[in-house]
């Protein structure tokens, strides 16, 4: 059994979070395990409280998974606050596959990480990635510089090549007009990939295309591949959301 385990908040609207990734691990074949680390009250409008989980819970579920299963990769989500990471960073095992979702904000506009606990995220998380995968808003915050072109993009994602990950994926959806690039960076180049962009707002997307990639990455593919696979699957995921702003739904790539 291929085992990815999630380290994310809970949205009750099932849209996004553990939910989401819960939802693209089974549909791309991975046996999915959670670790808690909030509880929000959302949907898909809007997220009307959060609650951190006390760190020592983080830890437990973290030991509980990794004692049991053979774990292929962990992706992380919603974080919380800096006694969270700090925890995280702790539990995680040496050499885990690590994809990191540096949620900061949602989209509705609420703070999902704490302002100060940016300075751990990178000290202490992103150094041990995989891939780390921010959008626009949080490239320029990672980066410290304004993303306003997809040369920007690769600008900032060299950047962020450079607090230690070992690949970035700077997502392009918030770039105004035209197609829709994402933008692979590691330490041998870049390749884009550029697709449709859909005229109406998604609940989600980053998570699932998060999950999607961790669970690439447990199925032993290397990181182009999984790029490749996971824009596919969320290409797909957001083209049959429905046409409104109902959250992604996880649905098989080929589907
Ligand atoms: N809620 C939780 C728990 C999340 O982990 C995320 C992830 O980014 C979001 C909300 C954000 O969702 P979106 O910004 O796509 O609406």
């Amino acid at each position: 059994m291929i085992a990815a385990c999630s380290v994310a908040g809970s949205d009750s609207g099932g849209g996004a979070g553990i939910q989401a990734d819960l939802k693209t691990f089974t549909a791309l074949g991975v046996f999915g395990l959670t670790v808690v680390t909030a509880v929000t009250a959302q949907n898909t409008r809007e997220v009307r409280g959060t609650w951190m989980l006390p760190p020592d819970a983080v830890r437990a579920q973290m030991e509980a998974v990794a004692d049991d299963f053979f774990i292929g990769a962990w992706k992380t989500g919603m974080l919380g606050n800096a006694p969270i990471i700090r925890t995280v960073a702790e539990a995680l095992p040496e050499g885990a596959a690590l994809v990191i979702d540096p949620v900061m904000v949602s989209t509705s506009g609420h703070r999902l990480l704490a302002e100060d606990a940016v300075a751990d995220l990178v000290g202490l998380l992103i150094p041990r990635a995989a891939v780390v995968t921010p959008n626009i808003p949080e490239a320029e915050v990672l980066a410290g510089m304004r993303v306003r072109t997809v040369e920007d993009m690769a600008d900032a994602g060299r950047r962020i090549l450079d607090l230690g990950a070992r690949a970035v994926v700077v997502k392009g959806g918030h770039l105004a007009g035209g197609a829709a690039t994402d933008l692979l960076v590691d330490r041998e180049g870049e390749m884009r990939l550029s697709g449709e962009r859909y005229p109406y707002p998604v609940h989600g997307s980053g998570c699932c295309f998060s999950a999607a990639l961790a669970a690439c990455l447990a199925r032993g593919m290397p990181v182009e591949e999984g790029f490749r696979a996971a824009r596919k699957f969320i290409d797909t995921a957001i083209r049959e959301a429905a046409g409104g702003p109902g959250p992604v739904r996880a649905v098989n790539p080929g589907g």
